[in-house]
């Protein structure tokens, strides 16, 4: 018989030192090599949030990963390209979120250094990744027990939505606007680098209509799993959310990338399904908002940078920081929109701040 994935549920308070306990009962749950290997750790810093609101992983769940890792000899990067309402800004939402100051010289700001791969997808041929993604050893991911509008659940599969730089995620929420389409695409980018470890803060949990919307609960928990799958299927069925209702589950169960049947996972430790948790609205808008989605996308991606000239003072930094090769700087920069991949690196370099995104951007985010 076929050994079954294994998801394991500890008990959990924002404490530095239960949680360090935690992290080094995973880890021996979970073992890895990690002497002298390069580990990223991705949280889920979605935006401008810190980790009491429920939005974002909390920071002291972060801290006690990275010092454990430390210990046992690991190189540690910790970093994360935030969601619409901070596309571009990771250094300051490092800051808001808590997690830069906690894991000191661990942090690093990924918006910076994006590449450019090929993607296996129906939807897209190539995307725009940070790179430390693809050249860690280990990747550890660490989501955040939330609902989601548009995916239902957001955990472990769709933690790697932000592997993508800046401005990236608004082309993808664009080409595939329908829900099923849109759970597809986030399979797609999951496989770009599988996580190697799943530790989801499920201290608190968000209900009914995440991402964002601060309704949160005690939950008391941390889980962990080398599978994703399994992972969030347990987070769907602890929500009382049938997995097969979550578009994301079903195509990565299809694929071969894990169990979506509570009967085909091992669960270790206290795992139930919480009492009224309540569930997303979701599907029937996302039909009738896909044109006007691809219209923004559109005009996002076509004319997402402006300058003030009042401001720039020609000093050519976003220039040399474009992966791009997309700005020229005469008086002021020029935008080569053809060649822009959409990373805002420009944008987070401007030691004038003369860079700005265009209104339609500010429309999304708010
Ligand atoms: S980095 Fe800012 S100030 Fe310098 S050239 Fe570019 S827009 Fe102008
Ligand atoms: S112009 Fe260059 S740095 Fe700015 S968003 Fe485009 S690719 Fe990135």
């Amino acid at each position: 018989m076929a050994t079954k994935e294994r998801v394991i549920v500890l008990e959990a308070r924002y404490d530095a030192e239960l949680l360090s306990r935690r992290m080094r009962e995973i880890l021996d749950a979970f073992p890895l090599e990690l002497e002298g290997k390069n580990v990223f750790v991705k949280p889920n810093l979605l935006g401008p949030w810190d980790g009491e609101s429920g939005v974002v992983t909390h920071h002291l769940v972060v801290k006690a990963l990275v010092d454990v890792l430390e210990e046992k000899g690991a190189g540690v990067q910790v970093g994360d390209n935030p969601g619409v309402r901070g596309y571009g800004r990771a250094g300051e939402v490092g800051k808001t979120t808590g997690v830069a100051e906690a894991v000191g010289d661990a942090w690093v700001n990924i918006t910076r250094s994006p590449v450019r791969v090929p993607i296996k997808s129906r939807f897209i041929q190539e995307t725009s990744i940070s790179s430390q993604i693809l050249d860690c050893d280990v990747l550890i991911s660490v989501p955040k027990f939330k609902t989601h509008v548009g995916t239902i659940i957001t955990g472990a599969i769709k933690n790697s939505f932000g592997f993508l730089v800046g401005g990236e995620k608004a082309r993808m929420h664009a080409v595939a606007p329908l829900l099923r389409d849109f759970g597809e695409l986030v399979v797609d980018i999951y496989q770009l680098r599988i996580p190697d470890l799943i530790i989801m803060d499920a201290v608190t949990a968000m209900q009914g209509n995440g991402p964002s919307c601060e309704d949160i609960r005690f939950l008391g928990k941390i889980l962990a799993a080398r599978n994703g799958i399994a992972m969030d299927t347990v987070m769907a069925c602890m929500m009382g959310i049938s997995p097969d209702k979550v578009p994301m589950l079903v195509m990565a169960h299809e694929r071969g990338l894990g169990p979506a049947n509570l009967e085909d996972i091992e669960v270790r430790g206290p795992m139930e399904r919480i009492e009224r948790f309540k569930k997303p609205s979701t599907v029937p808008r996302m039909t009738w908002t896909a044109p006007i989605q691809r219209l923004v996308f559109a005009l996002v991606s076509r004319h997402a940078l402006r300058v003030d000239p009042k401001r720039c003072t020609a000093c050519r930094t976003c220039e040399k920081g474009c992966p791009a090769d997309a700005i020229k700087v005469d008086e002021v920069p020029r935008f080569d929109a053809s060649k822009c991949i959409n990373c805002y690196c420009c944008y987070e370099l401007c030691p004038e701040h003369a860079i700005s995104l265009n209104p339609f951007i500010r429309f999304a985010q708010r």
